[in-house]
């Protein structure tokens, strides 16, 4: 029997050059980002000029998670409670999450065979909803097609936020993930592209949306510090409308993340070769379902998703508990019961009229993911892919 052995939640140590100017910063005693001298900018204010440029954008902000980024962005467009946001059904908890924080009413999308958002379903409970905002989740780094999301958006007037937690340094077609819509917000929690722990990143083109989340990111009347952010005229009123709900980022998380946002590209590299050698272990495996990728989309595989379409819920879980045996971790999404990182959209009770999604379910039912961290090299994945395919011929029997 294969047994693999590396733990599936090991990340790589952070760059000697991170290390040492994280050091630096705690000799210097200076961690708070406006703890600056005359003239200096923080590791926080080079972080994000380093984004902005690397996003090819006017205005990003650093702040303490993504979730959070999620949570101003929805304050910094301008939602209004009981409104109503149209989101993934299939997305990771913290997004229906930030639209509650901000007292509004998530709208949940279907999930596509392709494991995207359905856009037929989006279409249809955009022009039922009423919606005027749509939190789209790129959820385990898959690109929905952009040109429809955009031509859906355009339609019904919807102003679009990406979450960006799995598609940092992801395209469409040559554009970056995260400069489709009005906002991005983006992940720097340790199990994301990039990893201080915990972090997240605001991106947009708006003035006065970069000048809001600013001022409720907690800068006081800082905001002048900034230096990927609009010019100060533009919190001339903002500064006294827009409430301070802390939630900054610090010298020490930033000065960890620049060398890594140097190497984000050849890290990208890096998974996806792993996730080939994964893909094409599973097309092997007739049981197995792994969507193809579109030719447009420029992902990042810092996981993998598959299907068994034609197993049932005791097979599933039979095929989860055995590669569990044989050290290979993975989660199931379709689980009524929310487990580690899953919980299906049912689970979160709190949202008004939450629908019975049958169709987001039936797909659930089937979805296995799995981790790829960096520590595993391309042998080990080789490996992995053995053992998923042994197993699930076996379990089919
Ligand atoms: C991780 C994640 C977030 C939120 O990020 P945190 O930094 O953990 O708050 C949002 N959306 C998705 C899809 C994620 O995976």
């Amino acid at each position: 029997m294969k047994q693999f052995t590396k733990s599936f939640t090991q990340q790589e140590s952070i760059p000697e050059s991170g290390i040492d100017a994280a050091v630096a910063v705690m000799r210097t005693g200076r961690l708070h980002r406006y703890n600056t001298l005359p003239d200096e900018k923080s590791e926080t204010d080079l972080l994000e000029i380093e984004f902005a440029e690397y996003m090819g954008v006017p205005f990003a902000l650093a702040c303490s998670s993504g979730g959070y980024a999620l949570h101003i962005a929805m304050r910094a467009a301008g939602v209004e409670p009981g409104e109503k946001v149209l989101c993934n059904a299939f997305t990771l908890a913290p997004v229906p999450g930030a639209i509650h924080n901000s007292g509004a009413i998530p709208v949940l999308v279907d999930v596509a065979e392709d494991y995207c958002i359905d856009l037929d379903d989006l279409d249809a409970k955009a022009a039922a909803s009423g919606a005027k905002y749509f939190m789209l989740s790129h959820m385990r780094g898959h690109l929905a097609d952009m040109d429809r999301i955009m031509e859906i958006c355009e339609r019904y007037g919807l102003f679009l936020i990406e979450d960006c937690a799995h598609t940092m340094g992801a395209s469409w077609n040559g554009v970056k993930s995260g400069t489709y819509g009005d906002i991005a917000c983006f992940s720097t929690q340790t199990y994301k592209h990039i990893n201080s722990g915990e972090g997240g990143f605001l991106t947009t083109h708006h003035p006065d949306m970069m000048a809001r989340a600013i001022m409720h990111s907690g800068s006081y009347m800082l905001y002048e510090r900034h230096f990927a952010a609009p010019a100060k005229e533009t919190f001339a009123d903002i500064r006294f409308d827009t409430p301070n709900y802390s939630g900054r980022m610090d010298n020490l998380r930033a000065a960890i993340l620049r060398p890594q946002l140097a190497d984000l590209e050849k890290q990208c590299n890096r998974w996806n070769a792993r996730y080939r050698i994964l893909e094409q272990a599973f097309n092997q495996c007739a049981a197995i379902n792994i969507p193809a990728r579109p030719a447009a989309e420029h992902f990042v595989a810092s996981s993998i998703q598959f299907s068994l379409p034609q197993f049932s819920t005791e097979q599933i879980l039979k095929v989860v508990e055995q590669c569990g045996h044989q050290g290979v971790v993975l989660k199931w999404f379709g689980d009524a019961d929310p487990k580690d990182y899953t919980s299906r959209y049912d689970s979160w009770r709190y949202i008004e009229e939450l629908p019975q999604l049958p169709k987001t379910e039936k797909i659930l039912s089937k979805l296995l993911d799995m981790r790829i961290p960096l520590t595993f090299s391309e042998d080990d994945c080789q490996l992995i892919g053995e053992v998923i395919n042994e197993v699930v011929t076996a379990v089919q029997g």
